[in-house]
């Protein structure tokens, strides 16, 4: 029997079915590069997947909170579409997309934090050696369905070297615990190997023209550092709304330091932006899937086209 191209999105993605869609997808297409950034903290590949080769470079993830593997399979489909039509030599939003392959090349990691989304979709393998540790940071509970850090409490989010300091003050003064399910900052900037593995990608691969980073939820895009953005980069956030409708706003208090979208900012002057897919409370339904998909498809195809 014959494999579907287009693979279904009909379950939540946790990272084994991560890795098989990821292999599906290298076999049905060997246009596509599939590699790895690196691996988790419970020894998990991270993969990424290339699409084009052209010199402009671009940086898509997915998934660096638990309750928000929605966005692993937006960003999966996303890649298994634009391989789909590339094949067929079929346009998509008027765009050839054998000219985009030439002029660019986007990196796409669906998945940054497959720790913490398995622990979210099934709750805490019985063999893990941080079991009682995690379940401490848990407040006791084995309900795992709205962690959103890593295999150790590090909110992956908060781990980059952007405000790390200030961000340390913020978390004594809201009483964050060291490790938690979700807002502690880690010992370190990069101290967690899935965001080590992430900068050192973006280092190897500078100068990247933009990334962006999806989570959920509240259909708002984030696009500024502390009130900074990088020069030039406003007319292509602006067209980025105007294609997803979701509007442009600005993060405050905790939600304002430590994130990959201020690192960029901040410390890379690459242009970058969060996008809050969706709106409902986490985690999204997969039903909430398609909507979301078909509301960010043309952003998703065209957001390379503005730089
Ligand atoms: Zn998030």
């Amino acid at each position: 029997m014959e494999r579907s191209r287009i693979l279904p999105m009909e379950h939540p993605m946790d990272s084994a079915a991560l890795s098989s869609a990821v292999n599906q997808l290298a076999e049905t297409y060997p246009i596509l590069t599939v590699s790895g950034i690196g691996k988790s903290i419970l020894g998990k590949e991270i993969p990424v997947l290339i699409l084009g080769q052209g010199k402009k470079q671009l940086l898509y993830v997915g998934a660096h909170h638990g309750m928000e593997w929605i966005t692993a399979n937006l960003l999966l489909r996303f890649v298994n579409e634009f391989c789909e039509f590339y094949d067929l030599g079929r346009p998509v939003y008027r765009k050839n997309l054998t000219d985009l392959w030439q002029s660019y090349t986007i990196h796409v990691v669906p998945m940054l934090n497959p720790d913490g989304i398995d622990y979210a979709i099934h709750g805490i393998d019985p063999e893990n050696p941080l079991r009682s540790r995690v379940i401490s940071m848990n407040g006791g509970k084995e309900d795992f369905g709205r962690w959103q850090a890593n295999a150790r409490g590090v909110d992956l989010n908060h781990n980059y070297d952007a405000g790390f300091d200030e961000y340390k003050k913020l978390e004594k003064e809201n009483e964050i615990p060291c490790g938690a399910p979700t807002r502690f900052s880690g010992l370190a900037p990069e101290s967690e190997p899935e965001v080590h593995a992430l900068c050192n990608y973006i280092r190897f691969h500078a100068p990247l023209k933009a990334v962006l980073t999806l989570h959920t939820q509240g259909e708002e895009i984030y696009w500024k550092s502390h009130g900074k953005t990088v020069v030039g980069s406003e007319a292509a956030f602006r067209k980025l709304s105007l294609l997803c409708g979701y509007p442009l706003c600005e993060a405050e208090d905790l939600a304002s330091y430590g994130g990959l979208t201020d690192w960029c900012i901040e410390t890379c002057k690459i242009p970058a932006a969060t996008l809050e897919c969706g709106r409902g409370t986490n985690p999204l339904p997969i039903s909430d899937f398609f909507p979301i998909y078909l509301r960010l498809r043309e952003a998703l195809f065209s957001f390379p086209t503005f730089f």
